[in-house]
């Protein structure tokens, strides 16, 4: 242990008459700057093994000395002990947050000194043995240069608050889950340079692509791919890029363009994470740089925790929206989405003069399945039934489960001619669907009631409800398995 060389930074003449004669004792070399300029400088010159800082000195204090040090490549790895005064508790907090190895109250006993510096000369060895070390040029070390690091340092800092303060904004937004990470990308795209950037979630389908500069489509692609790639790689199950449906933020950006074609890209990314498990990863594209790339990950280094918080929360939140908005059987929508959604086409189309429909569908003698077969199958049969109907919808249509076997399907841009046809196909698709139930499956029919707005004779939207029902009950009164329209 011995001749390791310490640098001790502390303005009190006493405390550092005390403390050299202690670690002198021991055999280790100690150097001494008076001030946080000079720790900084000889932590440059004198290649210390340790440095010991007194948090309150004159010019540049301890903790901003700290700062610096763990800033630069060169200081990173010294192990910095802290050394501070009795009655200031938040030193302790702030030193271990900056970057302290251990922290001293002053008063300490010799030996305890002396166990923290031989703990952290042995810890930090690994670390110093990598150091290489650089020729600082003098003219470096300045006061002026490095108090304009400070200043720097302290800028950078306000940056790196002023944007997790962005993302935390996000954080308790919580409204769409896509545009969230749409937002999210848009804020660490922008300050990485316009660049082009994606999340694809662990789990899901779906990649949020994020284009804040011009670029090729074939970017897009090679983005997606990427990420794709990258699930694999961390051992994900791989998805089918057919299946995996892409959301574009900022999609006027993408321009077929030849410059555009031939421009060579440089990608960095980040898992996310929560709880210790990988939830998802992110990515950022821009023009091949490697400045880009350098600051790219110290920006995603910087804000990959406050990242993963808001795309943690957002996937939360979705997911207990999903939940509220979802029939626990049948997985497609429940009543209450339903209303709601009802509601909203209903405003829609007198705003803007467009029209819509809907369809009723109640199974035929369902007790009787249930009867003979037993609950369980009834059920089969109702999730069944919903994946029939559902194949047949285009994806702007809403189904859902209006009751025990009932169901509603809202069609927007629809008039009622054409909900007629649909409901037609989609009651000779059940008719000729074996499912899963009884020896050799079952069949079962559907009888259903077509309604549409604007129509005759509706005051509110609970006339179209009334309307639509009163089709299916004539459906069933003229002997089931069919479907009626009324206009
Ligand atoms: P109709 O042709 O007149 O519609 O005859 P039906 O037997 O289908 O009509 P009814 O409305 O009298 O009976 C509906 C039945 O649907 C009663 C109930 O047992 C069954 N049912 C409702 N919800 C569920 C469910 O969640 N699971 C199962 N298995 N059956 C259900
Ligand atoms: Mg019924
Ligand atoms: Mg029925």
């Amino acid at each position: 242990m011995a001749g390791e060389k310490i640098l001790l930074a502390d303005d009190n003449k006493l405390v550092v008459k005390i403390t050299s004669a202690i670690l002198e004792g021991a055999g280790y070399s100690v150097e001494v700057a008076w001030d946080g300029l000079e720790a900084i400088n000889k932590a440059y010159t004198e290649n210390p093994d340790i440095v010991i800082l007194d948090v309150e000195m004159p010019k540049v204090s301890g903790l901003q000395v700290l700062r610096l040090l763990r800033d630069d490549n060169y200081t990173r790895d010294i192990p910095v002990v802290m050394l501070t005064g009795r009655d200031r508790p938040s030193d302790m907090f702030w030193g271990i947050k900056t970057g302290a190895d251990a922290y001293m109250t002053k008063g300490f006993k010799p030996e305890e000194l002396l166990e923290v510096v031989e703990q952290k000369l042995r810890e930090g060895k690994e670390g110093r043995n990598k150091r290489d070390k650089v020729d600082v040029p003098k003219a470096e070390l300045e006061e002026e240069w490095i108090l304009s690091r400070v200043v720097d340092l302290l800028d950078s800092k306000l940056f790196e608050s002023t944007l997790l303060n962005e993302l935390g904004s996000l954080a308790s937004a919580g409204h769409d889950y896509r545009k969230t990470l749409g937002e999210v990308l848009e804020i660490v795209a922008r300050v990485a340079g316009n660049a082009i950037g994606g999340i694809l979630m662990i789990g899901e389908e779906n990649i949020v692509i994020d284009v804040e500069a011009p670029v090729a489509p074939k970017l897009v692609e090679e983005l997606k791919g990427r990420l794709l790639n990258l699930v694999a790689d961390y051992g994900f199950e791989s998805l089918n890029p057919e299946r995996v449906e892409v959301t574009v933020f900022g999609g006027a950006n993408i321009k077929e363009d030849e410059a555009l074609e031939s421009t060579p890209y440089s990608f960095v990314y980040t898992p996310l994470s929560s709880q210790k498990k990988v939830i998802g990863l992110a990515m950022l594209a821009q023009r091949e740089s490697l400045v880009f790339t350098r600051e790219a990950q110290a920006i995603f280094g910087m804000l990959k925790n406050q990242m993963s918080i808001v795309v943690d929360n957002a996937r939360l939140y979705e997911a207990a929206r999903q939940l509220a908005i979802t029939d626990g059987l049948t997985r497609i929508y429940n009543h209450r989405f339903f209303q709601e959604m009802f509601e909203k086409e209903y405003k829609r189309s007198d705003r803007y003069n467009t029209v819509f429909s809907l369809i009723m569908i109640d199974i035929d003698h369902f007790k009787k399945v249930n009867d003979t077969y037993g609950h369980l199958c009834g059920d089969e049969i109702l999730k069944g039934l919903a994946n029939v109907v559902k194949s047949h919808l285009r994806s702007m249509d809403i189904l859902a489960r209006y009751g025990g076997e009932e169901f509603v399907i809202l069609l927007p841009e629809t008039t009622g001619e054409e909900a007629f046809l649909a409901a037609e196909r989609i009651r000779e698709a059940v008719e000729n669907y074996v499912f899963v139930g009884g020896d050799k499956g079952l069949h079962i029919t559907v009888s259903q009631g077509v309604a549409t707005y604007p129509s005759s004779g509706i005051h509110d939207r609970y006339d179209i409800l009334e309307k639509a029902d009163r089709a299916l009950y004539e459906a069933k009164e003229s002997g089931r398995n069919r479907t009626v329209f009324k206009d």
